[in-house]
């Protein structure tokens, strides 16, 4: 495994977390879902990401449980704040009650006492920025929360958290958005406005939820056991991943594993690889339904792809890749 600084901040994170959203307390039982964080941990994977809102709050109890008998201080343990927990009108947003009822609520599942980063899940247009922000001001003071992150803000939204979290000293270092070889929406505007502010990209779904695996095939059934083909998953993956399951994508991608092979790597390793070379980036978030899918994937940290095999990529996508800013969030 390689190691990266959070964006400008001392916090070291592996180069590829494990993240457990659709998989642990839904997609995998608690056995397996153990294995895995034990297979990362073993790989040398320190940084693990998850949320309150993951499987009904079941994930973080799971991924709390499993970390047991890891010594706290050689993991970063990150979750986050904002998409609904409850069905009272205060179980979600970024309002100063739910923050901290939030973060007490995550800390009890997590068995721990205090979360290494604690990320923003969304922008709150109904809360105002400095009730935000003054609330996990408050949560770093009491050493509950060591450090912040947004997750799919816009680049505006950024660089106005950032302004307001120099003034009351949060230590902001964290943008969590989609990005893949797919999904490039944070190149044009939200790279830029991170590394002016000293933020770092975590970013999600570098393989497009299995999409850029090679696992599905045009005009064949989803294999068996996969996130397309599971009740836990399919409803996400049909609305995150579902616009990639068109012919002229998946025999792209189909190209892209040959491309793989020539370069001697699998094409998770490559698509995982790919994120990674962007020196914005601090982390890929990787998913995994078995242990197997970790050891395979960690194969992809301190790789360098060459320029001319970039370009071949570029060429292999061409028409198919997002880059529109618009579509943060
Ligand atoms: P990936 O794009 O890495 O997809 C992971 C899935 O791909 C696995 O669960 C598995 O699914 C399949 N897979 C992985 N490796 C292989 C392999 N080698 N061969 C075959 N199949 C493989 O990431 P996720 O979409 O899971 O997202 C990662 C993390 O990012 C989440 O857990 C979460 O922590 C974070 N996230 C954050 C969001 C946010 O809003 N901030 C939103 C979404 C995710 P299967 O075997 O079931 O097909």
């Amino acid at each position: 495994m390689n190691y990266r600084k959070l964006g400008a901040s001392g916090l070291v994170v592996s180069e590829l977390a494990l993240g457990n959203w659709i998989t642990h307390g839904a997609q995998v039982d608690n056995e397996t879902a153990s294995a895995c964080v034990h297979a990362a941990w073993d790989a040398g994977i320190t940084t693990f990401d998850t949320a309150d809102v993951y499987s009904e709050t079941r994930a973080e109890a799971v991924l709390g449980q499993a970390l047991k008998g890891i010594r706290r201080e050689s993991i970063e343990l990150c979750t986050k704040v904002y998409h609904p927990t409850g069905t009272g009108p205060n179980d979600r947003g970024l309002s100063r009650k739910h923050i901290m009822e939030a973060c007490h609520a995550s800390l009890n599942r997590l068995q721990t006492d205090y979360i290494d980063v604690y990320y923003a899940h969304r922008f709150d247009p109904e809360v105002s920025l400095e009730e935000t922000f003054l609330a996990f001001s408050d949560l770093v003071r009491q050493g509950k929360v060591l450090y912040v992150g947004v997750s799919e803000w816009t680049a505006e939204q950024i660089s106005k958290g950032a302004a307001l979290a120099r003034e009351l000293c949060v230590p902001l270092v964290a943008s969590q958005p989609q990005y893949s070889m797919l999904w490039r929406v944070i190149e044009a505007e939200v790279v830029q406005a991170s590394e002016r502010e000293g933020i770092g990209q975590v970013v999600w779904s570098p393989l497009a939820q299995g999409i850029l695996t090679g696992k599905y095939s045009p005009g064949k059934p989803f294999p068996q056991g996969s996130r397309a083909a599971t009740s836990a998953g399919a409803p996400f993956f049909e609305k995150l991943a579902g616009q990639w399951l068109r012919t002229e994508v998946l025999q792209a991608v189909s190209k892209l594993s040959t491309t793989a092979q020539e370069a001697g790597l699998t094409l998770p390793q490559l698509a995982i690889a790919w994120v990674l070379q962007n020196p914005q980036v601090s982390a890929a978030i990787i998913g995994a339904s078995n242990p197997g899918q970790i050891q395979e994937n960690v194969k992809a940290a301190g790789i360098r792809l060459a320029p001319d095999l970039l370009k071949q990529i570029d060429v292999i996508l061409e028409g198919l890749i997002e880059r529109d800013p618009s579509k943060t969030g």
